[in-house]
């Protein structure tokens, strides 16, 4: 049985404002805005949506997650 009224709850919890950024643009861009974010530049203005998704996205924060451990580690700060 459908769930409209959890699906519509989820969808205003996890829901961002702006326009919403996908599982293949996120990987896609991924690396772009690791970047800007150790450079300490603003990556949200660059990738508009992206913080929302990786909030809502448990599989692209997960990727998020190591791909900074990664590249943060690699610059040793
Ligand atoms: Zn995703």
């Amino acid at each position: 049985m459908e769930r409209p009224d959890l699906t519509q709850a989820l969808g205003r919890l996890l829901g961002p404002a702006g326009p919403e950024v996908g599982c293949d643009e996120c990987f896609d861009d991924l690396d772009g805005y690791i970047e800007l974010e150790l450079a300490g530049a603003d990556a949200d203005a660059a990738f508009p949506g992206f913080r929302a998704h990786l909030a809502g996205c448990p599989a692209c924060r997960d990727e998020h997650e190591s791909l900074c451990a990664l590249v943060g580690g690699e610059q040793a700060l």
